[in-house]
């Protein structure tokens, strides 16, 4: 656990710790390993979605140990920065690369309804790709809208409960936490910290 100031102060709007550091990276690296496996030879491209991804596609990339391409897009899901699904997803960023027939990995941080997935996944198609699945690190299956979904590396199934940290964030904050936590209700009911 990292001891910094910023964390330690952080922690108390913590109510419970979902998933530790040590079970995250121990997690991300048999990821890795398995996309190492079966993307070898193709030079894949790994699309990332800011910024809630970037802990996660760090730590990914790193232990993949095959070529890989790595590109971002930004996107805003959420209008008035509650914690419910808009399902209206706005592109800020698209990608730099070209993916037509290109093997198109795209890394998400959480799939919850399904709905930005949706979206970025039609995206994507249309740009005509050799293949295109997706990886996410965490899953909220029990609240699906969207069926179908070529979720193909899916680090871990949570619960219906609202996460923060290793790069998800509430109103901004608390994304620097090394690990998944569940915020104190008081926090998401008091319309939180800022
Ligand atoms: P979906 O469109 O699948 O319902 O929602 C996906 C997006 O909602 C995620 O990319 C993330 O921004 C946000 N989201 C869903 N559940 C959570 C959560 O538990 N914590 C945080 N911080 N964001 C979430």
């Amino acid at each position: 656990m990292y001891r910094s100031m910023e964390t330690s102060e952080l922690l108390k709007d913590i109510k419970e710790i979902l998933i530790p550091e040590e079970q995250l990276q121990a997690r991300v690296r048999e990821l890795g390993e398995a996309i190492s496996r079966d993307y070898r030879g193709l030079n894949p491209i790994l699309v990332s979605v800011l910024k809630g991804a970037v802990y996660f596609i760090a730590d990914l990339t790193r232990a993949i140990s095959i070529p890989i391409t790595l590109d971002f897009m930004a996107i805003s899901s959420y209008s008035g920065g509650g914690t419910a699904s808009s399902g209206v997803v706005r592109l800020l960023k698209d990608l730099d690369e070209q993916i037509t027939e290109r093997h198109v990995l795209l890394v998400e941080d959480i799939i919850d309804t399904g709905l930005t997935a949706s979206y970025l996944l039609r995206l994507l198609r249309a740009r005509n790709p050799e293949s295109l699945r997706i990886c996410t690190l965490l899953d909220k299956t029990s609240r699906r809208i969207v069926e179908d979904l070529p979720i193909v590396y899916r680090g871990f199934e949570i619960p219906d409960v609202f996460v923060v940290g290793y790069g998800l964030d509430y109103r901004q904050l608390y994304r620097n936490l090394p690990f998944i936590g569940i915020l104190r209700e008081e926090i998401l009911e008091g319309g939180g910290v800022v």
